[in-house]
């Protein structure tokens, strides 16, 4: 066997080298550690990689980085002080974007990077979040040759099939990440270019079902200096401010007289003061893919959900692996939900899996959709754009919308 010469081997050193300054996402001055999620190893290489995608967790790190991390949701997760976590290797698909569209193109998973950041669609970032983002996004615009305008927030491509609200398929399904539009925020994390549009909306591929958010992705709103401006004021309602969180436990109104009322106990929109303030709770709950998570203070179920606490068609996990529907909840366990517990609102249970009966037969084309959820005998629930049809083990629950 001929061995190398020293000149050779200098050489494959080099080029060694040089392959590994083009592919690490190991920037000087960020603070990155590999968390791989479990799901890493099974999942495949991305053939393309056009977007970058920014998401908002809308809840608490703890909470969060955990189902992140089991069911492999990003690439990358970015906590309050700017550690960067690997979570999925970046060349690979994340599950991120659940039903997406951008440009006409769907599952936009298949051709993106995903990074979660720890904070709230309409609330400032961390001085360290921006600071990490910045190199974290310099570093994959470099590896994956994106251009500013195809950085894009969750919100941007998300869209929902049509439903009994919506005839049509429609954008506004989702505002995460939102914040990451605006123009003064973009700055901060080297981004310049935005897109203008929405391309699918002015295809008519889909309808735009949230003025808000559409102004706040391209309108004026994304132009504002001020974020997370919170006062009710003449041109700006509590539904401008909080947006569907408006009418939630976790939205407190602070009055100009000091009174404070939650968002459920408000009876009267038109009669909140200009003037009031309005803030978020310290999350009791988490809402991710339509799946609640109720956090560590156990309020009732009706602070938790409102009015569809005790109707049949909302579901209990609670962590001692019973299942309740709403109307099996005894009045003791309404009072005072457990921590851990996971809530399903609006779901009709399809049974479970047999070996005569699939997931298809439960629920048709709807199997892999991820607002079907699946209930494992191993107690982890899993949504369809993460189960694969012939693998589901017998005994798995279904619920679907
Ligand atoms: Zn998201």
């Amino acid at each position: 066997m001929k061995t190398l010469r020293m000149a050779e081997i200098a050489h494959v050193a080099v080029v060694a080298l040089l392959l590994m300054m083009t592919v690490s996402d190991a920037a000087p001055g960020l603070n990155i550690t590999s968390y791989y999620s479990p799901k890493n190893a099974q999942r495949p290489v991305r053939d393309r990689t056009d977007y970058i995608i920014l998401h908002t967790t809308e809840g608490s790190k703890k909470g969060s980085l955990s189902k992140v991390y089991r069911n492999g949701e990003a690439n990358y997760f970015v906590d309050e002080q700017g550690r960067v976590y690997r979570i999925i290797d970046k060349r690979k698909v994340a599950l991120h974007c659940g039903t997406s569209m951008w440009n006409g193109r769907r599952n936009i998973d298949l051709f993106s990077v995903g990074i979660e950041v720890v904070g709230y669609h309409n609330k400032d970032i961390t001085s360290a979040q921006y600071r990490a983002l910045r190199i974290l996004l310099a570093e994959l615009k470099r590896i994956f040759r994106v251009p500013d305008e195809r950085v894009l927030t969750h919100s941007m491509v998300a869209y929902g099939e049509p439903n009994r609200w919506h005839r049509k398929p429609h954008r506004g399904r989702k505002r995460c990440g939102m914040l990451f539009a605006k123009t003064s925020v973009r700055s901060k994390i080297g981004l310049g270019k935005a897109p203008a549009y929405d391309p699918d909306v002015r295809a008519g591929r889909l309808v735009n079902a949230d003025e808000y958010l559409a102004n706040m992705l391209y309108g004026r709103g994304r132009d504002s200096t001020t974020m997370g401006k919170n006062i009710i004021s003449h041109g700006r309602s509590a539904w401008d401010i909080a947006g569907d969180d408006h009418d939630k436990p976790g939205t407190i109104y602070v009055f100009p007289d000091g009174r404070q009322l939650r968002g459920n106990e408000v009876a009267d929109w038109r009669k909140i003061p200009t003037g009031t303030k309005v803030v978020s709770a310290e999350p009791d709950m988490v809402e991710r893919d339509g799946i609640v998570l109720v956090g560590s203070t156990g309020c009732s179920a009706k602070e938790l959900i409102g009015k569809a606490c005790d109707r049949d068609d909302t579901y209990y996990f609670l962590p001692d692996g019973v299942l309740k529907s709403g109307r099996e909840l005894l009045p003791a366990e309404q009072n005072k939900i457990p921590p851990g517990t996971r809530i399903l609102v609006g779901y009709q249970l399809g049974g479970r899996i047999t070996n005569m009966k699939s997931a298809f037969d439960i629920c048709g084309a709807a199997w892999n959709a991820t607002t079907t959820q699946y209930m494992f005998p191993d107690g982890i629930l899993r949504h369809g754009g993460e189960v694969n049809e012939r693998t589901i083990p017998k005994n798995t629950l279904v619920f679907f919308k």
